[in-house]
């Protein structure tokens, strides 16, 4: 079995957690680091936190080992029930059929058709979309942004704005240095990973009937399964840095996929797997960096003030699309 390494956390229940933080907060002298619906958590070398959640009716001690699978495996084999939270709040064995009908809440989204009801809502309520329009400098007046645009058939245009939103995916941490502002001092530099997918042979089509996510990797979730709408099986996607944006999906990696997979799938075979497509990331964190998340800022104390850039947006940007508008909305009417 993996070496113990230490406790790390303990949760504890908490019915009413806004009188567990209260106590808590007395009790250990500190404000809590972090307060959610159902979860909060306070640091310090040993980490308290208390949850809300109805599963959770005794502490919970979470240990530090070398390798959670060896670590899981020797559990089991010493008796050990592996237990997963279902869809009602309450645990059941994983493997049962309450954990393989999975999260109700989970799914796919027709991604397009998300966009596209975005561009119409957006249309209905004035706004003007120009597609194909490529923004190719900024500038600051005394009224607001100048947007210099290049339409894809080269005919050059200009858009005035009080407030501009970055939302340029791969380019963003571009247009904020068209913005004027040092995007290596602020930490706005962005590095493309790309992340490819394989498609299971049709045999597998009922491997799993929901998305089945292993414990994430280092700059990413891991290899995991998912399903496009045709109904195919997706397993993916991985991680890899890369210098020059790129979509191939080298056919030699259906190994490394194959043993990702049969850490939790042991019936897929390495010729099982089909190429399927890409995608990049804009990831933050640079390969062996600690941990980054989004960036969703106004820049006024950078000297760009009614610029909000949005940078680093990789995944779940689409599950959280309304929460990112939500956040930009809040920061230009604040
Ligand atoms: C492999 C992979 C898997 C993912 N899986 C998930 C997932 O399971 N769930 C999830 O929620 N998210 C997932 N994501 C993340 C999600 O796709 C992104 O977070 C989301 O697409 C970001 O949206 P965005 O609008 O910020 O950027 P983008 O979708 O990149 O859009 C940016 C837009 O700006 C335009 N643009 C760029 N430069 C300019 C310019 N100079 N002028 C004008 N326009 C410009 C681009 O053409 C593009 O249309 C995944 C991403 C990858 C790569």
């Amino acid at each position: 079995m993996s070496e113990l390494k230490g406790v790390t956390s303990i949760v504890f229940p908490a019915r009413d957690l806004d009188a567990g933080v209260a106590a808590w907060t007395a009790m250990l002298g500190e404000e809590p680091a972090f307060v959610g619906e159902d979860f909060a958590a306070f640091g310090g070398g040993v980490d308290v936190a208390l949850s809300a959640l109805p599963w959770v009716d005794h502490p919970l001690v979470f240990w530090e080992v070398d390798d959670i699978d060896d670590a899981q495996r020797a559990l089991v084999a010493r008796g050990a029930t592996p237990l997963g939270e279902i869809a009602d709040g309450s645990l059941a064995d994983l493997g049962t059929a309450d954990v393989t009908n999975g999260d109700p809440a989970t799914g796919i989204v027709d991604v397009h058709g998300l966009i596209e009801s975005y561009r119409r809502e957006a249309e209905d309520h004035g706004a003007m979309v120009a597609l194909d329009h490529a923004a190719t400098a900024l500038d600051r007046g005394p009224d607001g942004w100048r947007v210099s645009v290049r339409s894809a058939a080269g005919q050059a245009s200009e858009i005035t704005c009080t407030w501009l939103v970055n939302a340029a995916g791969l380019d963003a941490s571009r247009i904020a240095a068209l913005a004027g502002l040092d995007v290596d001092a602020l930490g706005l530099r962005q590095r493309p990973c790309k992340g490819d997918y394989f498609v299971l042979a049709p045999k597998h089509a009922q491997i799993a009937n929901h998305l089945v996510y292993p414990v994430p990797v280092h700059a990413g979730l891991g290899v995991h399964i998912t399903f496009d709408l045709a109904g195919r099986v997706l397993a993916g996607p991985d991680t890899e840095y890369i210098d020059q944006l790129r979509y191939d999906v080298d056919p030699a990696k259906a190994a490394a996929f194959g043993a990702a997979l049969r850490r939790y799938l042991p019936d897929v075979a390495d010729d099982d797997l089909a190429p399927g497509y890409a995608g990049i990331r804009p990831k933050l964190q640079g390969p062996g960096d600690a941990f980054r998340d989004y960036v969703i800022a106004e820049a006024s104390r950078h000297g760009a003030p009614g610029l909000v850039n949005l940078v680093g947006i990789e995944s779940p940007g689409l599950t959280a699309s309304q929460a990112i508008a939500d956040e930009v909305d809040r920061l230009i009417t604040a």
